[in-house]
């Protein structure tokens, strides 16, 4: 067949693999629905609206309830369907693609897709941010750099300067750098003061995280009115269907519980990272996310041992510098509890 663009012949799925379980930790969702009331009220909102009509063109409905919650430009707000798809408009519309390894996969597999040059900048011993590699790689070529912060899957928090300085380059060499930041709230970070003061920053949000809306698929980028009109330009026109305009305009009238679950999600972290720094065998690593990255003896034997107990959790130990990592997704007290008990019997 030669229909299709060359690079496309070895292009591989995403990476995720579906296991039935009990609890489910592997995903880094949050552990609670959207609250009952607000779900109601979203059901109300879908059923009155014309599904017969298409919705607005770039949501500008959805966008200006956006704009006023994060504080931002109404046109440096661009909504997609899970912010993957913005990663996607990204890479396509990036001359180049500068990464860390490991990282969140698809930014590589975005850049994989559309053909886009990618390079992987190995992060620091101890998981730091590999400054002077990354301060090398945005030369006078142009191109954008995906910088997850906290970072994805090791949990790290960058320090507010180091992502400072990678902002002062992109802004000499013409590049963007983009902060995704989906676990942001757990973390109390924000990268809109940095992006506000320069146009050469993009920040990256999501609704699947800390919003309880995985299954809505929502995300937005909240960046300088050029970058967002490029932006834009690469996603099909009228893609925030109707029901998921509803449920957003819904949460952003009333967006309170996200924070009161960030600060459960925050305790509940601390207690599991005490908890298994007593552990014979196993090492967690300090997180500012939602999940705590984990080096076991054996990954696959750490993985299996928590599913025979009914619980999934994500292998990591396919990433060079993870070997026998597994990740762990933060969930209620009581899946926690089980989790710390299954830990305790692994050796
Ligand atoms: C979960 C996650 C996202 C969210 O992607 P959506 O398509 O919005 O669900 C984005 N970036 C990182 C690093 C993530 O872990």
């Amino acid at each position: 067949m030669n229909a299709f663009k060359p690079h496309l012949a070895s292009v591989a799925d995403y990476p995720y693999a579906k296991v039935d379980a009990r609890l489910k930790l592997d995903q880094n969702e949050s552990p609670d629905d959207l609250p009952p009331d607000l779900k109601a009220r979203a059901l109300e909102r879908i059923a009155a609206a014309a599904w017969n009509r298409y919705p607005e063109l770039h949501a500008e409905d959805v966008r200006a309830a956006l704009a006023r919650h994060e504080g931002w430009d109404p046109q440096g707000v661009v909504l997609a369907p899970g912010s993957n798809l913005l990663v996607l408009a990204l890479t396509q519309a990036a001359r180049t693609v500068v990464d860390t390894v490991p990282a969140f996969p698809y930014y590589k597999g975005g850049s994989l897709a559309t053909g886009t040059p990618w390079r992987g900048i190995p992060l620091a011993p101890g998981f730091a941010i590999p400054m002077d590699a990354l301060l090398a790689a945005m030369d006078g070529a142009g191109g954008v750099l995906f910088l997850p912060n906290p970072h994805a899957p090791t949990g790290q928090l960058f320090a507010t300067g180091d992502v400072e300085r990678l902002a002062e380059r992109a802004r000499q060499q013409g590049w963007v750098l983009v902060v995704d930041e989906a676990y942001h709230a757990f973390a109390g970070s924000d990268a809109r003061p940095l992006a506000r003061a320069n146009d050469h920053v993009a920040v990256l949000r999501t609704f699947s995280k800390s919003w309880c809306l995985g299954g809505v698929r929502a995300g937005y980028l909240l960046a300088s009115p050029k970058v967002a009109a490029v932006v834009r330009a690469c996603l099909p026109p009228f893609c925030i269907p109707v029901h998921t305009g509803a449920i957003l305009q819904t949460v952003l009238e009333a967006p309170g519980y996200v924070g009161e679950l960030a600060q459960r999600i925050q305790a509940e972290r601390a207690r599991v990272l005490e908890a298994l720094s007593t552990h014979p065998t196993w090492r967690p690593y300090p997180s500012a996310a939602n999940y705590v990255l984990v080096r076991t003896p054996d990954a696959k034997a750490a993985w299996d041992h928590l599913l025979s107990r009914g619980i999934l959790v994500r292998r990591q130990d396919h990433y060079a510098g993870l070997e026998g990592c597994i990740r762990i997704t933060i969930g209620t007290r009581a899946e926690n509890d089980a989790l710390l008990a299954a830990a305790a019997e692994a050796r």
